[in-house]
């Protein structure tokens, strides 16, 4: 095992479909976000468009805005009290003149052209006190309304009185004064009525219904206010206004940065006042598909966006005229606007995308590496575990080794014990028995070993049992024959495969050899130890039982004993239970 990174290949399929899952919803996130991030984008662009839109009309608004303040304290200006007029007796002759067409105009001294407004009187117009005094007030307007911007949207300023048909007209068609007399009874006009205390009690100025004026060709509108006398309603004063002054300042050109064009100027109606962004249309209403754009009064707050082909349409509520505009915005200049953002936004996402990529690669490889981590010190572990149990069997069988030996060893000698003479005989027993062979059986005891421990002290006589075994242990050669402890100071050897004269010379090399070793022994006559050996032989038979043999050895023995000992004898081989004793 090694402790590589695991490479790409490696990774578990568990790594694979996390990675592949985590960038998969990284990448769909950023699609769901681009998507609302475009949309959020375009509503801006058009909120912005909403709020350019907003503020021309709020310009456009203002200036009927000024011109119902206009109306308002024009109407303030001409109403008067007759204590008041007595006053200013001879203010009119001052201010204006008879011309020879008979109309009493601003004199030229006091007139000055494109400044200043003329004041016109149809020649039929009886000049009561009260309408020189009516000039006189009027003198004032001509200052008020006869200049400067108004100028450009009111196209006519009237002064409509319920009695004696005074008529005031300030010029932007001074022909149009010919059609006035004294004998017109405006009461039925819009503008009387609009300015009744019945209509309007308030006194405030009101606006008329938009109407197409076909010598104009173009929509008109009018704001009037009730002028009073003495505190009654008197009359109506007014200004008429062309709305194509006025849409012109809602169709600006709008080259360069602006994308919008006006499309339709529609009242609440549906009926269109402009089309194809500056056409006054008549009897005209707007396509059906559009209705939705218009914006009544009580939705005046909400934006009005609709998609169309592939731009835009946005409306606002022309509240005096109530009226809307539709404008069309251009979708292709709406995308290039967004292309900035939204490659920024793409490049962000890529980034988050393969961060997200990077992030689960190496989440996984962590895992991966973690695992591999654990597996390695798992194996690690097993390995000393393994290493650990192989030692400690080793140890347990050495010992068990041990063990056997020692209980089958005689503690004194080291010599073979009785329970591993037992085992040996057994076996040598089966292996004759098998091969029809020999065994033979050495039966040794010590001579008056007694008196030798009685002499030499308990301590010694073990010392000297030691140095037999030795003697006794060189004496044997082959590597089945067996040297053992029978008991105290007797031994036995176990020579398979051993006739009685291979047994005979095993004794006499064992005797040979005690008494090459000189072991002394105070108590014997020799002044040496001595031993005695009952030999035995046996061709095993099946239905004898092994021991019969050690019988046979000890009765040899006891033969030798008796015989005077330091000698051996031999058993009959064909007695198990007898011994022919051979003397040596
Ligand atoms: P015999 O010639 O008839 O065999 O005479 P013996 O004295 O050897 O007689 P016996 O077999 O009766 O006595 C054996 C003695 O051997 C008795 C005991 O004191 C002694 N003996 C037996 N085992 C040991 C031993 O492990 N160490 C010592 N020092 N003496 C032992
Ligand atoms: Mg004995
Ligand atoms: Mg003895």
């Amino acid at each position: 095992m090694s402790l590589q990174r695991p490479t790409l290949e490696e990774l578990p399929v568990r790594g694979a479909i996390t990675i592949g899952l985590l960038t998969t919803i990284a990448i769909l996130g950023a699609q769901a976000v681009e998507a609302r991030a475009a949309r959020y984008l375009i509503e801006k662009q058009l909120d912005a468009q909403h709020l350019e839109i907003d503020s021309e009309v709020t310009a456009f608004e203002g200036a009927l805005a000024d011109a119902t303040d206009s109306a308002r304290r024009y109407a303030a200006t001409i109403s008067y009290r007759t204590e008041d007029l007595a006053k200013e007796q001879g203010a009119l002759q001052t201010f204006a003149q008879r011309d020879a067409d008979g109309a009493w105009r601003t004199r030229r001294d006091l007139f000055r052209a494109d400044v200043d407004a003329g004041v016109w009187i149809p020649p039929d117009v009886s000049l009561t006190d009260e309408t020189q005094r009516f000039f006189l007030r009027a003198r004032r307007q001509t200052a008020l309304f006869g200049q400067g911007a108004l100028n450009d949207l009111f196209v006519d300023t009237w002064t409509l009185p319920l009695t004696n048909g005074e008529v005031i007209y300030f010029p932007s068609a001074p022909e149009f004064i010919y059609d006035a007399t004294a004998k017109l009874d405006y009461r039925d006009t819009e503008w009387v009525q609009l300015t009744s205390p019945v209509q309007n009690p308030t006194g405030e100025p009101r606006w008329t219904s938009t109407s197409y004026d076909p010598a104009a060709r173009q929509w008109m509108i009018s704001v009037v206010a009730p002028f009073t006398k003495d505190g009654q309603w008197a009359g109506a004063v007014g200004h008429d206004i062309l709305l194509s002054k006025l849409f012109s300042t809602l169709l600006a050109d709008r080259t360069g940065s602006s994308q919008l064009t006006p499309y339709y100027i529609s009242k609440a109606d549906g009926g269109l006042l402009l089309r194809d962004g500056g056409v006054p249309a008549v009897d005209e209403r707007l396509p059906a598909e559009f209705q939705q754009l218009i914006i009544d009064s009580s939705d005046e707050l909400a934006p009005h966006f609709q998609v169309f082909g592939e731009d835009y349409l946005i409306s606002s509520r022309l509240p005096t005229l109530n009226a809307t505009v539709i404008y069309r915005v251009d979708g292709a200049q709406v995308e290039r606007a967004l292309q900035v953002p939204l490659f920024r936004l793409k490049l962000a996402q890529a980034g988050v995308t393969a961060l997200v990529f990077l992030l689960a690669y190496l989440w996984v490889l962590r895992d991966a590496s973690v695992r591999r981590r654990r597996q390695e010190a798992l194996f690690r572990q097993n390995q000393a575990l393994e290493a650990l149990v192989t030692e400690r069997t080793k140890s347990l069988t050495q010992v068990n080794a041990q063990l056997e030996q020692l209980m089958m060893q005689d503690h004194l000698t080291g010599l073979g014990n009785r329970r591993m003479f037992e085992l040996a005989l057994n076996t040598a027993w089966q292996r004759d028995l098998r091969r029809q062979g020999t065994l033979a059986v050495l039966m040794i005891d010590v001579d008056q070993f007694k008196s030798y421990n009685d002499l030499c002290g308990h301590q010694a006589g073990d010392a000297c049992l030691q140095q037999l075994a030795s003697v006794l242990a060189s004496s044997i050669h082959r590597a089945d024959d067996v040297a053992a402890r029978y008991g105290g100071e007797e031994f036995v050897l176990i020579l398979p495969d051993t006739d009685v004269y291979g047994a005979k010379d095993v004794a006499l090399r064992l005797r040979e050899r005690l008494q090459a070793a000189h072991l002394p022994h105070p108590g014997a006559p020799s002044g040496q130890l001595t031993v005695s050996i009952g030999i035995a032989t046996i061709v095993p038979k099946v239905g004898v039982e092994p021991y019969a043999v050690v019988r046979c050895a000890d009765a040899a023995l006891y033969e030798a004993k008796q015989a005077g000992r330091d000698r051996w004898h031999i058993a009959d081989p064909l007695d198990a239970c007898g011994a022919h004793v051979l003397t040596n």
